[in-house]
């Protein structure tokens, strides 16, 4: 199995003397074409440790490892571009004033050449069911949609991983819905794997593990159905799930 993303024993604190660490001694990896959700309650760390896999946040102890690459001050941009991020506000993440531009940006950055930038975002749009909507302004579309061109931005730039950091939490059930179909469709068409956040229990069953969090810290890991099962003892330790 080739590992995508593999963090070993990181800790980080943020800049804030009384605070706990945000991270301790969290551990972990994910293999090419896996998809992990991970569940835990508010401030557990799930942010800080997206944010950790793409060099937004430098641990203070600790490794990352993406596509085999170390994180580092050398290797950042590199690994940046195997880590495609959908994050949980849909009007925060738009640069263009058009659908297409929006998701031409990442690709434009590159250098790609303009006769196959346009190839790359017209597939991605269509990836995404959104190639109608390609001359579009974003502002002009519902959450769920906001989300699916936030998806194609990550599918034209051709990551190995993309990480889902409540992609859908601000969405009314039919938004969610769409989102998730996209993110099951990208995910096979495109070999991607998949992490996703989320206290939606679809989503989390649609992944092959879970990993659940708490003050910081990786308190268990099994498949949906392990983990589902232990029901009642999760909501204890205080999650939200509404569990079947
Ligand atoms: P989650 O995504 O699971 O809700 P976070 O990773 O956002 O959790 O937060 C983990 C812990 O770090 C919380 O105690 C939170 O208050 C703290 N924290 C998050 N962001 C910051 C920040 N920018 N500065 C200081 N503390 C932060
Ligand atoms: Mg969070």
């Amino acid at each position: 199995m080739t590992e995508i993303i593999r963090l070993d024993n990181i800790t980080y604190k943020y800049d804030d003397e009384d605070q706990r660490p945000a991270l301790q001694d969290v551990s972990f990896s994910i293999n090419k074409g896996e998809w992990v959700a991970i569940i835990g309650p508010n401030g557990s760390g799930k942010s800080t440790l997206a944010k950790t896999i793409n060099g937004l946040i430098d641990p203070d102890s600790g490794e990352v490892k993406v596509g085999g690459l170390m994180l580092n001050e050398k290797n950042v941009w590199s690994i940046r571009e195997m880590v495609g991020m959908v994050f949980q506000n849909p009007d925060n993440q738009f640069v263009g004033s058009t659908v297409q531009d929006d998701v031409a940006f990442g690709l434009e950055n590159l250098g790609i050449p303009r006769d196959e930038m346009i190839d790359r975002v017209r597939n991605a749009l269509d990836k995404v069911n959104m190639l109608e909507f390609a001359e579009r302004e974003p502002a002009r579309l519902s959450g769920g949609q906001k989300q699916r061109v936030a998806i194609a931005g990550i599918v034209a730039l051709r990551p190995a991983i993309m990480i889902l950091d409540e992609a859908t939490s601000m969405l009314d059930p039919q938004g969610r819905e769409e989102v998730l179909r996209t993110v099951k469709e990208v995910k096979e068409e495109e070999h991607l794997s998949v992490l996703s956040i989320t206290h939606d229990i679809d989503e989390a069953a649609a992944a092959t593990r879970i990993l659940v969090m708490k003050d910081g810290k990786m308190i268990q890991e099994g498949s949906p159905e392990t983990i589902f099962s232990y029901g009642e003892q999760l909501v204890e330790m205080g999650l939200d799930l509404p569990f079947p």
